[in-house]
């Protein structure tokens, strides 16, 4: 057997591995099974990979040494930034480690470019490859960029709303269409370099012209563009495990982008067209009347009375690392024989199932945490809901006010129930930048302050 026909053999135990993994990983139970098999299927990749690179290559230490060194810093940055990264951070690293797909990508296709153009092998069908190789690197790039600095807050998460900006995307469109014509007749590098250029600049406006409420639906496209972008780095260097692991991901981000725009309900073609056809006001100049405090001793009073609690977390239960204490308050409660239940929203949080990992982490049971759909028709009939951190996912305006940039959206209905108390520490608006007339409703009650402490104060008073 040549070493060639042991990789490939290696390749496809791994892609077998890689979708069990993606099997596991798609249910609680198990999930942790799902990560092992993905771990030893990147090993098993990665050890064949390596072996053939040696093996083919003239100099094998050389070739041995410049790889280990380029993993030994590559595992160092990772490392760090794994250890360091705050679980609140998590999307931006996403969607920074995103961008380096796209980048790689583009350094793949350009690479693989001057190969066969100087050994003279470049025909029409390998030019396409690298071309859109290019192309959905250079969109992954810029746009998974944008997606950092959004998620990051480091510029405003309103949508970038550009003249004719559906003008300009189908134009960067087309004239990429002309370019792959040129480029694959003339076989220059000119029609190549512009199109990057087009193309970066194309993914930096797709995802800015997307506003905040819709950036779930950007964060999972980017990730099945880095999916589709090593794809077709596997074509370009004939690597068949990379282009069924970026099949992988390009398939499973688009099905995850297609549940959470049905979830949001939002167009899916308007999503990724950066917002086709969405003309929004903020609603902000509204006047909703007052709103009403309250304290951890009264709702901890409000909870002793209750025979059932429903609880909503949100974006701020993970900044305030409340799991923990919201943890422990429910198992008091159940231990009082309060029915408590958990009410997810699929896009709750900066990431899809942020709140499911949080109350696992916490080791709350998972059959009390119920989807948005199994717990709305249960809360009219709710004695408190506990809104921890949570803003845009409870905001009634999506259902009430039809201007509003988050309307149609739907949303876990806490007004239904008796009594809501709200835990935030101000009365800002949430994620979307839109103003929630949840906090006036006469059964409302705001708790403000860090999310942990209140919650940590209601336990001590109980
Ligand atoms: P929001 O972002 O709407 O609101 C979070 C609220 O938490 C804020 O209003 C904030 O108010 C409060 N908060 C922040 N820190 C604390 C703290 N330490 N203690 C108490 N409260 C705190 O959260 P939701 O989860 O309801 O909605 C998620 C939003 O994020 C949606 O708009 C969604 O579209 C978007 N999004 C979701 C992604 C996903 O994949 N899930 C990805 C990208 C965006 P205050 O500052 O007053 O405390």
């Amino acid at each position: 057997m040549t070493t060639s026909n042991l990789v490939q053999a290696a390749y496809i135990v791994s892609a077998v591995l890689f979708v069990l993994s993606l099997a596991g990983l798609s249910r609680h139970e198990s999930a942790k099974e799902g990560n092992a098999f993905g771990v030893t299927g990147m090993a098993l990749a990665l050890v064949a990979t390596i072996w053939l690179s040696v093996d083919r290559s003239g100099s094998r230490l050389a070739t041995l040494a410049l790889i280990v060194a380029a993993m030994a810093v590559g595992a160092a940055i990772g490392l760090w930034r794994a250890r360091v990264v705050e679980m609140t951070q998590m999307p931006e690293l996403v969607a920074m480690l995103h961008s380096f797909v796209g980048l790689a990508a583009v350094l793949v296709g350009y690479s693989s470019y001057l190969e066969s153009s100087d050994a003279g092998t470049a025909d029409g069908l390998h030019l396409v490859e690298v071309f859109l190789g290019v192309f959905i690197g250079a969109v992954t790039f810029t746009g998974s960029i944008v997606a950092f600095l959004k998620l990051s807050a480091r510029i405003r998460s309103a949508p970038l709303m550009l003249p004719a900006r559906h003008w300009l995307n189908l134009t960067a469109l087309v004239l990429s269409a002309v370019l792959l014509v040129w480029f694959v007749r003339s076989h220059s590098v000119v029609p190549l370099l512009v199109m990057t250029v087009v193309a970066l600049a194309f993914g930096w406006h797709l995802v800015a012209s997307i506003g905040g409420g819709d950036m779930p639906v950007v964060v999972s496209m980017l990730n099945s563009y880095s999916g589709w972008a090593a794809a077709a780095a596997g074509f370009m260097l004939g690597n068949d495990l990379l282009i069924v692991t970026g099949a992988l991901v390009g398939s499973s981000g688009a099905i995850l982008s297609y549940i959470m725009c049905r979830a949001m309900n939002r167009s899916f073609v308007s999503v990724i067209a950066g917002g086709f056809g969405q003309e929004v006001s903020m609603g902000e100049d509204r006047d909703y009347g007052e709103h009403r405090e309250t304290t951890a001793a009264d709702v901890a009073e409000l909870l002793r009375d209750a025979s059932s609690v429903v609880i909503t977390p949100g974006y701020g239960m993970a900044v305030a690392q409340a799991q923990y204490p919201v943890a422990e308050l429910t198992a008091q409660l159940r231990k009082r024989g309060v029915d408590v239940k958990f009410g997810i929203h699929p896009v709750a949080g900066r990431l899809p199932g942020h709140m499911n990992v949080l109350l696992a982490e916490a080791k709350v049971p998972y059959d009390i945490v119920l989807e948005m759909d199994e717990v709305n028709p249960d809360l009219p009939g709710t004695d408190v809901v506990l809104v921890i951190g949570a803003n845009d996912t409870v905001n009634p305006s999506a259902a009430e006010e039809p201007s509003s940039p988050i309307a149609g959206m739907p949303v876990i209905e806490v007004w239904k129930a008796r009594t809501v108390v709200v835990f935030k520490r101000s009365m800002a608006t949430g994620y979307a930048g839109v103003q929630n007339p949840l906090f006036f409703k006469e059964n409302a009650q705001m708790l403000f302050g860090d999310a942990k402490d209140r919650v940590e104060d209601i336990i001590k008073a109980l």
